[in-house]
């Protein structure tokens, strides 16, 4: 087959092997504990799903605009004003098929042939490759633990160039949980606005907080900024609809309108029944949010207690979403029967046999020190898969 250029670039995830082997071992009967997730394991709250039956009973089935029905621009256009005080118009705003697809509509909107995309490490696996696909070049900023993972002034000036089209922002952040402040914030804007690049900012995760942090846009944060962000968003994880693909984007009038033409020519519209269930979603009841929340950070800090008291991991609290991301590196160079483990891949295939316990290794997401951890699965299975993960790691010699 002679694929194009694109196509050959694109590297297979690194996740997908673990998924498949995981997968292959449950199918064998294995009891696999899987901490692979990245999707809530709550389900979808029930008078969403009244919504999507009304809207299938009542015939309403047919394409709808491209960029999503009227009455759910002017639910997200309250989400945003409520949520994160921010004024669009409805002509600033467009519904994808997911936020993943909302990105990738704004990554063939806006890179090109010669573009810079600055991405801090570690990232989503998304990020670069919808760079790629899209002829522009990933330039990866790699953050420290240290700085919480956050993208300090100093890093961001340092991969700076002519060339520097956008800053691809998560937070808070899949895979380190990390969240950025006000001050945080007010940086990075502060250098959009001088510099001249946008801001895609991926808050999927904006409910899905703890301690009290409370998400910020960073669109909000003044004029000047707001016209070089575009705020993704969706129902995925903050009302656990993630099978039914919705997202959106707001932002620059003439970069939601490109992003439409895109979607005309690709997807069309999102599914009718969901964009009536997502009206239902940012518009009915939200006490199931802080429900899921709470459950969430029940799990959040005993994984995370009983992750630093393995020896050879150390882990720092997440803020926000729902994965904890310790540093397994000084595990490497350890060794069971004469066979050494020395990297994230190593030690996540290592896991999966000693410990029966599938995870992502962070290699897939730009730092091989560490591995990523859902806690979207019961304290029952969090319990047990840390147990054997525990005892498979104080084998190691
Ligand atoms: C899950 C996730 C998304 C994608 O969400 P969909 O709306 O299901 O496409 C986007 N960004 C990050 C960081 C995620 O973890």
């Amino acid at each position: 087959m002679r694929l194009s250029e694109r196509a050959k670039a694109i590297k297979p995830s690194p996740t997908l092997a673990m998924d498949a082997k995981a997968k292959a071992l449950k199918a064998a009967g294995e009891d696999i504990v899987n901490f692979g997730v990245g999707e809530p394991d709550f389900d979808t709250p029930d008078n969403i799903k009244e919504a999507a039956i009304k809207a299938i009973r009542s015939g309403f089935t047919k394409y709808t605009p491209v960029g999503g029905i009227d009455e759910l621009k002017t639910a997200i256009v309250e989400k945003f004003k409520k949520d994160n005080n921010l004024h669009y118009e409805k002509d600033e705003v467009i519904v994808s098929c997911g936020a993943k697809h909302s990105l990738y509509n704004i990554a063939e909107a806006l890179f090109g042939a010669g573009d810079e995309v600055i991405i801090p490490s570690p990232y989503w696996v998304t990020y670069p490759d919808q760079v790629i696909l899209n002829d522009a070049v990933p330039v990866i900023a790699a953050t420290d633990e240290k700085d919480s993972f956050k993208l300090r002034p100093e890093l961001l000036k340092e991969k700076l160039s002519g060339k520097t089209k956008a800053l691809i922002l998560n937070s808070p952040s899949n895979p380190t949980g990390l969240a950025y402040d006000r001050k945080d914030l007010e940086m990075i804007a502060e250098m959009a606005v001088r510099h001249d690049f946008y801001i895609i900012s991926d808050e999927i995760y904006e409910k899905l907080t703890y301690d009290g942090f409370r998400h910020i846009s960073i669109a909000s944060l003044g004029e000047e900024v707001k016209q070089r962000t575009i705020v993704v968003n969706g129902l995925s994880k903050s009302h656990a609809m993630t099978g039914w693909r919705l997202g959106f984007a707001a932002g620059p009038k003439d970069v939601i309108k490109a992003m439409t033409n895109i979607q005309s020519q690709s997807t069309s519209n999102p599914t009718s029944i969901t964009q009536k269930a997502a009206v239902e979603a940012l518009t009915g009841p939200q006490d199931f949010i802080p429900k899921m929340v709470s459950e969430f950070d029940r799990r959040r800090k005993y994984m995370v207690e009983r992750l630093n008291k393995i020896k050879g991991v150390s882990c720092i609290t997440p803020v926000g979403a729902f994965y904890a991301f310790p540093n397994v590196s000084s595990c490497y160079g350890r060794k069971l029967n004469g066979k050494p483990v020395n990297s994230s891949l190593d030690l996540s295939a290592y896991l999966l046999e000693q410990a029966k316990a599938a995870l992502v290794p962070g290699m897939a997401f730009g730092d091989d020190r560490y591995i990523r951890l859902s806690y979207a699965t019961s304290m029952e299975n969090i319990k047990k898969g840390l147990d054997r993960i525990e005892e498979a790691l104080s084998k190691l010699q």
